[in-house]
């Protein structure tokens, strides 16, 4: 009964304070209303754990896209999440995603407290 698709993968940090931006953007970037959604401390900070449920979400719902989104003052990454390591962690995500799946579309941004979503390239 694994018939049914889904667009796309969203993963996002936890993070209380981001969910409202991340449904707004959703809201706005996704009008077929499919997708998966992953959250977890962290975005994309625990790569092989994102790496299994984009395997899963391809196995299961044939996704074309996958959303990583990381935040600014993630408390996963502390200290050391400045911008930079946070845009360095998610071009990283991005090629590991395309060499193993090629044909998935993937895109990342690093989101702002103010609800500003930063595309990463
Ligand atoms: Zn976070």
């Amino acid at each position: 009964m694994n018939d049914h698709t889904a667009e796309a993968l969203v993963v996002s940090c936890i993070d209380y304070r981001l969910q409202e931006a991340i449904n707004n953007w959703i809201s706005k970037n996704f009008s077929p209303k499919t997708f998966d959604r992953v959250a977890l401390a962290g975005g994309v900070k625990n790569l092989d754990t994102i790496m299994g449920q984009i395997d899963i979400a391809l196995r299961l719902h044939h996704i074309k896209k996958v959303i990583l989104i990381n935040h600014e003052d993630c408390g996963a990454y502390g200290e050391a999440g400045t911008p930079q390591k946070h845009a360095e962690d998610l071009r990283n995500a991005k090629a590991k995603a395309q060499e193993i799946y090629p044909e998935l579309e993937v895109e990342t941004y690093y989101l702002h407290l103010d609800g500003t979503f930063e595309s990463i390239s």
